[in-house]
Parts: C-alpha cells; sequence; structure tokens
C-alpha cells in the first residue's frame, strides 16, 4: 500500500493533473480567455445575436456528436490518468466529462425537428431545453467538486481502481437516464423555459444566469486552488462555457446562437486537446528517457568491461614474473646445500613485482578516472631501464639482442611514473611477441630523442613480423588482436596513456623489417619555458 502510494507520487510529477503549467500554456490559455471575452462583448453590444445567418439544420447533430466524441473520449483519458493517480478529484471530473457525454445524447434525442418533429423520444420542446440546462449546470458542479476534492488534506487514495471506476460510470449512467425519464416524463409538469422554438420565457433566464453563476463560482474556486495544468485548462473551460451561456439568448441560427455552438465545441475539446498533446510529450520523454538509461547502461557495462579486461591485461605481467621468481626461490632452497643469498634475492623480487602489481592497478584506476594526480617529473632514459629490467628474463630466453641509444641530455617530461612505465613495457612486450617465431637475428631498439616537433620522442623497434599496412589503422582498437591468446588491450590502454599525458603514439614500418612504435611526450616544464 505504501509502495503503491509513492509510485503514485512519483507519477504525480509526470501527469497533467498534478504538472504545473508552462508559461507558454499560460499565455495561451490567456489568449484563448482573451479572445473569447472579445468575441463576447463584440456580438452583444453589436447586436449581432439578432442577425440572422442561413439556416443550416445540420449544425445541431454535428454540434452534439462532436461533444458526444471530445467529451467521452476526454472521460477516458482522464479514467485512465485516475486509474493512475487514484485521486478522487480527478474521478470526478472523469465522470463530469462521462455525465456531460451521455446528457448529450439524451438531449438530441430530444431535440425537436432533429430526429422526429417533436424529437426522437417523443418529448416535446421544453425537455430538451430542461437537459440542456442540467447539462450546462451540471458539469460546473462536477468542476467544483474536483477543485474542491483535490487538494484534500491528506488526499484519500482508492483501493480498487476498477471498481471505482465502473461504479463511478453505473451512478452517472443512472443519474443521466433517470433524470431524462423525469423530464420527458414530466414534460407537461415542469415550468416552460420557452414559449416555441425562438421565444424564451423568464425562466429560461433565470435558468442560464443560474448555470452563468455555477460557471463563474467553479472558475473562482479553480483560481483560488489552481496548480495544475488541468486547472489551468478547466479554468479556460468554464469561461468558454460561460461565454456560451451568455450568447445563449440569441435567436437561432443568428451571429449569436453559431457563436455560441462555436464556444461549446471549444469547451468540449479543450482539455481533450491538453490531454493529448501533453500525453505526447510525455511519451516522447519517456523514449528519451529509456534511450537515455540505455546508453547509460551499456556504457556503464562497456566502462566495468574494459576495467575488468584491462586489469586482467595489465596485471599478466607481473603475476608471471612472480611465478617465475617464485620458482627460482624454491629451487635454490631445494638445492642439497640450499642457497639462502639468492633465495632471499628472489624473494626480494617477488615482493617488487607485488608492490608494482598494486601500483599498476592503482594506475588503471587513474586511467579511468582520467585523473592526473600522480603525475611528476621523469626522466624516460630511467623508465626505459626500469621496462627493460622488466622484461630481462623474455628476452634471455627467447635470445634477443637490445641495442639501447639514449639521449642523456634529455629534458624531463611530465607524467605518471607507473602507467608510463607500463607503456613501455607493452611495447617491449608486443616486440618480443613479434619476434619469437622469426628465425633472424632479434633485435629490441629503443631510443630517446628531442622530438622537432617539441618534447621527447621514444621509439620501441623491432624486427619482428611487422604490421601490415591493412592492420595499422586497427591495432590501436580495443580488442583488436591477431594472437591466439592476445586481449587486443595493451596497445589501446598504451593510446589512451599517451593521450591523457597529451603527447602521441604511432607505428611505423621497421627498416629491413619489424614495426617501430613510437611516442611523443611533453617536456616538464615546456621546452620553450627551458630555454628561457
Ligand atoms: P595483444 O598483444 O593482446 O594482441 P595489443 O593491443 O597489444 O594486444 O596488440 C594488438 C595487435 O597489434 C597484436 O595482436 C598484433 O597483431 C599487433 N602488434 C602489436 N605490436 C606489434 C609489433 N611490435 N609487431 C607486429 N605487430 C604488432
Amino acid at each position: 500500500m505504501a509502495n503503491k502510494a509513492t509510485v503514485a507520487s512519483e507519477e504525480q510529477n509526470f501527469i497533467l493533473t498534478s504538472l504545473s503549467p508552462s508559461r507558454g500554456q499560460k499565455r495561451l490559455a490567456l489568449i484563448i480567455v482573451l479572445a473569447l471575452l472579445t468575441a463576447l462583448i463584440f456580438i452583444t453590444a453589436g447586436r449581432l445575436s439578432t442577425i440572422q445567418l442561413a439556416r443550416i439544420d445540420a449544425i445541431v447533430p454535428a454540434y452534439a456528436t462532436a461533444s458526444f466524441v471530445n467529451d467521452s473520449i476526454t472521460a477516458v483519458l482522464l479514467f485512465a490518468q485516475f486509474s493512475i493517480l487514484r485521486s478522487r478529484a480527478v474521478l470526478v471530473i472523469a465522470s463530469g466529462y462521462l455525465f456531460t457525454a451521455l446528457v448529450v445524447i439524451a438531449w438530441v434525442l430530444t431535440f425537436p425537428g432533429l430526429f422526429a418533429p417533436t424529437g426522437l423520444l417523443g418529448a416535446g420542446l421544453q425537455s430538451a431545453t430542461w437537459l440542456y440546462m442540467l447539462w450546462h449546470s451540471g458539469f460546473p458542479v462536477f468542476v467544483i467538486a474536483y477543485a474542491l476534492l483535490k487538494d484534500a488534506d491528506p488526499p484519500k487514495p482508492v483501493d480498487s481502481v476498477g471498481a471505482a471506476i465502473l461504479s463511478s460510470v453505473a451512478v452517472i449512467a443512472f443519474v443521466v437516464c433517470g433524470a431524462t425519464f423525469l423530464i420527458i416524463a414530466g414534460d407537461g409538469l415542469l415550468p416552460r423555459l420557452m414559449i416555441d422554438a425562438t421565444h424564451i420565457t423568464p425562466l429560461w433566464t433565470y435558468g442560464v444566469w443560474f448555470s452563468a453563476l455555477l460557471c463563474v463560482l467553479a472558475l473562482v474556486v479553480l483560481w483560488v486552488r489552481r496548480r495544475s495544468v488541468l486547472d489551468l485548462w478547466l479554468m479556460v473551460v468554464m469561461c468558454a462555457y460561460t461565454t456560451e451561456l451568455c450568447l445563449n439568448f440569441s435567436t437561432r441560427f443568428s451571429v449569436g446562437w453559431y457563436a455560441s455552438r462555436i464556444c461549446g465545441l471549444l469547451s468540449g475539446s479543450l482539455v481533450l486537446f491538453v490531454l493529448l498533446y501533453e500525453s505526447t510529450v510525455l511519451y516522447a520523454q519517456l523514449l528519451r528517457a529509456v534511450f537515455a538509461q540505455r546508453r547509460e547502461r551499456e556504457a556503464r557495462l562497456a566502462t566495468g568491461d574494459a576495467v575488468a579486461a584491462t586489469i586482467a591485461h595489465e596485471i599478466k605481467q607481473p603475476l608471471s614474473a612472480m611465478i617465475t621468481n617464485a620458482s627460482a626461490g624454491i629451487r635454490w632452497l631445494d638445492r642439497p646445500a640450499p642457497d639462502c643469498v639468492k633465495a632471499k634475492e628472489t624473494f626480494e623480487q617477488i615482493a617488487a613485482d607485488g608492490h608494482r602489481a598494486g601500483a599498476v592497478i592503482e594506475s588503471i584506476r587513474a586511467i579511468f578516472k582520467k585523473e592526473g594526480r600522480n603525475r611528476t617529473s621523469l626522466d624516460v632514459n630511467e623508465l626505459i631501464g626500469e621496462a627493460l629490467a622488466l622484461v630481462h628474463s623474455d628476452l634471455q630466453s627467447y635470445r634477443i639482442m637490445v641495442m639501447t641509444e639514449p639521449d642523456g641530455h634529455l629534458p624531463l617530461v611530465n607524467g605518471d611514473r607507473v602507467q608510463l612505465r607500463q607503456v613501455l613495457l607493452n611495447l617491449m612486450t608486443n616486440a618480443i611477441d613479434a619476434m619469437a617465431d622469426k628465425d633472424e637475428p632479434r633485435t629490441l631498439s629503443v631510443r630517446s630523442n628531442l622530438y622537432d616537433g617539441g618534447g621527447v620522442l621514444v621509439s620501441v623497434a623491432d624486427t619482428g613480423v611487422g604490421v601490415g599496412s591493412q592492420d595499422a589503422d586497427q591495432i590501436f582498437n580495443p580488442l583488436f588482436t591477431t594472437k591466439a591468446h592476445g586481449m587486443g588491450l595493451g596497445l589501446s590502454i598504451c593510446r589512451s596513456i599517451i593521450e591523457a599525458h597529451n603527447g602521441r603514439l604511432w607505428v611505423a614500418p621497421n627498416t629491413p623489417r619489424g614495426a617501430v612504435f613510437q611516442f611523443v611526450l611533453r617536456t616538464d616544464p615546456p621546452l620553450a619555458q627551458q630555454g628561457a
């Protein structure tokens, strides 16, 4: 129950019956009210209500049909809103629209001269007029009840939506049928509202003023308690009702009479249009939100996958070094005369690899957070030495010759030590992999120079299989690999790291064979400043 209430209160923020009107809507509502007022003044002051226009008999059934369709659709939409909000006020206004839709049927059936000379139900002019009065004074009563109930504190939610809607429909149908029956049955007994089709009695005037007064009262109550889009448009509907009633004093088929029918149509359509418009807007917003949520989830999953894969990729090297050192340590201790000094060295190496693994994990977090907290001034040649030391055993086991040409006068670069060492380590490991299956002399050349365009250039060249021109564009893409057990992440991580350092990483063919990976790093401080 509490859950239902929470869901309803969350949904309220997106539903017309509780959504605040936008500035544009308020402006449009004001324009419609001013137009109604102007039309009323223009028609009454200009005595247009007496100017007869061509007689169009179809206007009444057309007006009744349109009102019935509009009001019944509005009722259905409001009942649907009630099923979400479970607010009694919404149920009341939905019932109000159903009431007008049903009264319209009775009115059009009793209207003399439409389906039969005295109306289809055999009633006379009086019945149709009384039904019109019932229609126009009944609806404002529903609006007043809605306005009074909507802020009922605390709002009493309804338990069974289906039962509430069904009982409302049954009550409204019963009331309309009962009232229609009484009006038709008492046609001769009820006080006369019309003398004939064109002449009214004073009671008609009082009746119209009474209905108009109810509309004004509904308008005032709504104004005092106005809050939502629905409140705003119901106020406009009440203005249209009042205008329609005031124009009702016009003779049939006069300008005023036609204007009155137009106001009636307007009042019936307004809330329907707004409901449809708001529903479409909300639907579009919902779609956008769903797509955004889906994209966000995919991005989060992709980042999660990437983090997991990156950790696995980067941690593999220190872990295999630890395993190799641990096996070596065991062998030193397993000898008939254990060599504790060598064993101690391997344990120290394991501890260092463990620390390195921890630092790698930290640096991966930094890559994904895109932070540059651990940046310091670094000597690139020192980094190259550290990375070469880490692949030392692989270089030995594949009998790879190492050539280093460090420029001893290089300026310092600004960067994250662990990340940049990982870059060198990845490039060197790839170079070793590329040469592993080659019989020719294997050479790994690592150079550092001042870069012409500013910064420091580091190149890692091998004499391996080389990078085919068709692969050169793709090798930096995540998950691209040509190795049976490769993950295809090393180069993409390298590029992310170098780019996060405002540098650039690229590949070129080596001569006579193999590949050269080169990257440029910014100096710390920039070279221009160093020179100054
Ligand atoms: P992995 O090493 O897991 O395959 P990388 O992103 O490090 O992932 O490398 C992607 C691909 O780039 C490799 O599969 C390989 O085809 C190619 N590559 C990388 N370095 C070299 C190199 N030095 N020589 C030839 N090809 C290379």
